[in-house]
């Protein structure tokens, strides 16, 4: 009996020793264990530490039950008359912390990616500050900010674009608009825009009272145009002054990759010779590149200022824009040629029209207003004008601006 009993005191030592609650259960059974001989003790204590195993378990439990709440909070929670706005707020309280909680941590994930690569609905707007500003021909504002710090740059996936917003701006309230950077993507600490003087527009106002040193928000990017090197033989872009954005950009992306073997030709059109911005720097790239890079110019008047196309150093295209122009100024459309037989493959050719719908319709079509939470360039009957009629398919020719809705695809 008294092996039985100091059996019983090892194993309890072994379990851990009993809890308070189980003492007096224990004391029973370790009575009863004594008058059923010391193999049948054991079985008892045993069962008994795994009772009290289980009890301590059940006291030490790391899950919370709303029994467990203290009770002068319990208090308030049960209360008649105010417990429904406690258990309201207390409930809002914790899905706000959640969320931002969340909120910061995709924050912290996404802060060494680059700007364009960072989730839109995820990630603060980031500052930019004004470095510069050169007026340009065209009513154009070329605009030199620079990012956060000298190791931030934009790394977009051409042709993007990204939603500026002014801020405060002289006490005016804060507005946004969409802008296509013209700096390569990979430059670091600066960011550029080429933005036309939409006067008198709201964000026009805004840009007219920018000096040095001020600094507007970016937010988040669209991807509008997937280009890919290499992935098609040409690339024709028809463009306003106001388009140019996206001209500049392909072509900087384009001419700075020596593996890209894809060939740009760019149809510049504007009202006169006085309103071309950037001839100079397209002139220049075109001699850089000439195998990768054509640039033809169309003006409705050769009237302004002293310039290569003024003055007629180069060949420009007067008058409104036709199809003998497109058809010296753009790749070929997939029709058999007549004097080789050979048809351009149509996968490989792509022409993008980035230009107001004045432009827009006689050459494409009108783009379509249904559906513009995505790419889409509208049913086939919005495909048309002078393009279609070249030979171009709908599937080759992609309108610009299409996609500005606030769940169109950004980044
Ligand atoms: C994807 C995308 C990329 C873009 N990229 C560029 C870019 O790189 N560069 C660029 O310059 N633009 C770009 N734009 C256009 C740009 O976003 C703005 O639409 C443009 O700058 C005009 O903005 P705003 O606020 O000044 O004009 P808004 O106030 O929006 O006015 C729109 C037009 O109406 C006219 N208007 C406004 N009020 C009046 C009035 N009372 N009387 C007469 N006319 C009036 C304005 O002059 C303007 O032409 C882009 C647009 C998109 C969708």
């Amino acid at each position: 009996m008294m092996r039985g009993s100091r059996l019983l005191l090892v194993e309890r030592v072994a379990a851990g020793g009993s809890s308070a609650s189980g003492g007096g259960a224990s004391a029973s059974s370790s009575s009863r264990a004594s008058f059923s001989g010391p193999s049948g003790g054991r079985a008892a204590t045993a069962e008994e530490a795994a009772r009290a195993k289980g009890a301590e378990k059940e006291k030490r439990r790391w899950s919370f039950a709303l029994q467990d709440t203290p009770s002068t909070i319990r208090k308030y929670i049960d209360d008649v008359d105010k417990g429904y706005a406690i258990r309201l707020s207390l409930f809002v309280g914790i899905l706000c912390s959640v969320g931002y909680t969340t909120y910061q941590y995709f924050v912290y994930r996404q802060r060494h990616l680059p700007l364009a690569q960072r989730w839109g609905k995820f990630s603060p707007t980031v500052p930019i500050t004004l470095l510069e500003r050169t007026e340009l021909p065209g009513k154009m504002h070329l605009y030199r900010f620079a990012l956060p710090t000298p190791a931030d740059y934009a790394g977009y996936e051409p042709v993007s674009s990204v939603r500026v917003h002014s801020g405060l701006v002289r006490d005016m309230d804060s507005i946004s608009r969409w802008f296509t950077p013209v700096s390569h993507p990979m430059e670091r600490g600066i960011i550029e825009f080429a933005i036309k003087d939409a006067d008198p527009g709201r964000m026009a106002s805004r840009l007219h009272h920018l000096t040095t040193g001020d600094v507007l928000y970016l937010g988040s990017w669209m991807k509008e145009f997937p280009y890919t090197a290499n992935k098609y033989t040409d690339i024709g872009v028809v463009c306003s002054v106001g388009g140019s954005s996206v001209a500049l950009q392909l072509m900087k992306v384009i001419t700075a990759n020596e593996n890209d073997k894809t060939r740009l030709s760019i149809l510049y059109c504007a009202q006169s010779a006085a309103a071309l911005p950037f001839e100079n720097l397209f002139l220049e790239m075109s001699k850089k590149h000439p195998d990768r890079l054509k640039v033809a110019f169309n003006v409705l008047t050769r009237n302004g200022r002293n310039s290569t196309v003024a003055n007629g150093e180069i060949p420009v295209n007067l008058g409104l824009l036709d199809h003998t122009t497109l058809v010296k100024s753009l790749p070929p459309p997939p029709i058999a040629d007549p004097v080789t037989g050979v048809t351009p493959d149509a996968s490989k050719t792509k022409i993008l029209v980035c230009a107001p719908t004045s432009l827009m319709a006689p050459l494409a079509g009108r783009p379509s207003p249904i559906w513009n939470i995505s790419y889409y360039q509208g049913p086939f009957y919005k495909y048309g004008g002078m393009l279609k009629e070249m030979g171009y398919q709908r599937s080759q020719v992609y309108k610009f601006g299409v996609s500005t809705h606030i769940l169109a695809h950004h980044y």
